[in-house]
């Protein structure tokens, strides 16, 4: 068995095209010599919602919403009756919520909102005595408990305690509340979650520990996209290569580094162009259905206060929770936002059929699981209808995907198969999104359109085979290099050759 260390980088929202045009340009030095010592695509297909804590727990699991059951930046949890959110709105700080904010996001996404049923590459890996370690990663999950210290500013805003118990991998760097040997960053070194922390911390490891397994995670392009947008992003890609190298660097040299590790390079999704200030183009979905009681995302109680519906806008997406028995309220809001020219296509589920429609054409389609249609990655599905809603086409009895939305038919299943979760979505068409009343910049993500979920997947030293890649096939890639068997739960698909399809 191959004993080389594993590194596992994701780069959120990392744009093929930006990435390709400085790599041309030869302005992203370490990145170029993984590439030359290994093979990338720039079509990895992401889950849907294209939006961080979904994608991440994707990529740290190997399954989609359905499974792993965080399903969005901002989600309606019918257990609790209340709205989920990862990311504090400015809202929060005056409605006195932002407590909600930082107990989901430090406390309750590992230990409650991430599927017991389900297992992440840390427990899976540690359980098979591969020593594994988690950078400034936020579904961390593993059979280690961890001391965190919060910073006094979070700890006051979250009415928490000052120790914090977090579950990890054997080895666990979380910004400057695991720190190992690195100083404090404090508030404007963004408390350790930056990228140069990020490639300290796993310098750090490989040099004193050197676990078989090192998951990192760069978090700062992300916001940089969004404020910038993806086709002016040259220079923070350029930033993130400089991190690549000091990686790189632990191991002596740049060769050294290729010869004694393996390499996995991927994103959580990428972004595309959005225009937030014209009019129309940022679509507060709270204040969009004037002649409906929506759950508000202060207080939610979409049952106890027998709200119409909730609504979880997902930057480019948008999803709609219904309380029992009101199929009428579904009905009304489908109306209304077949009308809208925010959207591209709305998706809905009744009992085992998903339903899709292109707001632009009028087309309709629908779908089951099972089913004489095979898609490219050996799931099979019984299809009806206008398959252009989801981008896809039929060649005999195998599902194509031709043109701009990769993998709909499966993705938009599982978007709509999390056990709670909403049974009404909406995608936007490009350059617009869905919020809360504060627009995200000159990019975001969410759609099902490739342009936000395509990313590159750079592979150094990794034999396994990742055809027609997604990144929910990265975790069993790591397992088979580790010699370590699939959980039952995965569901076994047959890769189809591109060539073939
Ligand atoms: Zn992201």
């Amino acid at each position: 068995m191959d004993t080389r260390t594993l590194h596992f980088i994701i780069i959120d929202s990392w744009h093929p095209q930006a990435v390709m045009k400085e790599l041309e340009a030869g302005n992203l030095p370490a990145l170029q010599f993984l590439v030359r010592h290994g093979r990338m695509s720039l079509d990895c297909a992401s889950i849907f919602p294209t939006v961080t804590p979904a994608c991440l727990t994707s990529l740290a699991t190997g399954v989609g919403p359905d499974q792993h059951g965080i399903t969005g930046v901002l989600w309606y949890n019918r257990g609790t009756d209340r709205y989920v959110h990862y990311w504090p709105y400015p809202q929060s700080l005056y409605w006195g919520t932002i407590d909600h904010v930082i107990t989901d996001f430090f406390l309750r996404m590992n230990r409650e909102h991430l599927s017991p049923r389900i297992k992440t590459i840390f427990e899976l890996l540690e359980e098979a005595d591969v020593p594994s370690a988690s950078v400034n990663f936020p579904i961390s999950r593993g059979p280690y408990q961890h001391t965190a210290q919060l910073p006094w500013f979070i700890r006051r805003l979250g009415k928490l305690p000052r120790d914090l118990m977090i579950p990890g991998p054997r080895y666990m760097r979380h910004g400057d509340m695991i720190r190992g040997k690195q100083p404090r960053n404090r508030f404007f070194g963004k408390y350790g979650f930056n990228d140069h922390q990020s490639a300290l911390h796993t310098a750090e490891l490989v040099r004193e520990d050197r676990p078989a397994f090192l998951l990192t995670y760069l978090n700062e392009n992300d916001l940089r996209t969004h404020h910038k947008g993806p086709e002016n992003i040259g220079w923070s890609l350029r930033r993130v290569d400089r991190e690549l190298g000091l990686m790189l660097d632990a191991y002596g040299s740049w060769e050294q580094a290729v010869k004694h590790a393996r390499w996995i390079i991927t994103g959580d999704h990428s972004q595309s162009n959005t225009y937030p200030y014209r009019p129309g183009y940022a679509v507060n979905v709270f204040k969009a259905f004037p002649k409906h009681r929506v759950a508000p995302l202060r207080g939610g109680g979409l049952e106890e206060h027998g709200f119409d519906f909730a609504v979880t806008p997902n930057d480019r997406m948008s999803m709609f929770y219904f309380p029992q028995n009101r199929a009428e309220v579904r009905d009304d809001v489908l109306e209304i936002v077949s009308q809208w020219p925010s959207v591209d296509q709305v998706f809905w589920r009744e009992g085992e059929w998903f339903h899709g429609l292109k707001r632009e054409t009028g087309a309709t389609m629908r779908w089951r699981r099972g089913g004489p249609h095979v898609d490219p990655h050996g799931e099979t599905w019984e299809l009806h209808g206008d398959l252009s809603v989801a981008g896809a086409a039929l060649v005999g009895n195998r599902v194509i995907y031709p043109g701009d939305y990769p993998n709909t038919v499966s993705r938009v299943a599982s978007a709509l198969s999390v056990p709670g979760g909403g049974s009404l979505l909406v995608t936007a068409t490009l350059g617009r999104e869905y919020t809360s009343g504060f627009p995200m910049g000159r990019g975001n993500h969410g759609s099902l359109h490739a342009q936000d979920t395509h990313v590159p997947l750079v592979m150094v030293g990794v034999d396994t085979p990742v055809v027609n890649p997604r990144t929910i096939d990265i975790v069993p890639a790591i397992l088979r290099e580790f010699g370590v068997a699939l959980p039952d739960y995965m569901r076994p698909t047959m890769p189809v050759p591109r060539e073939a399809s």
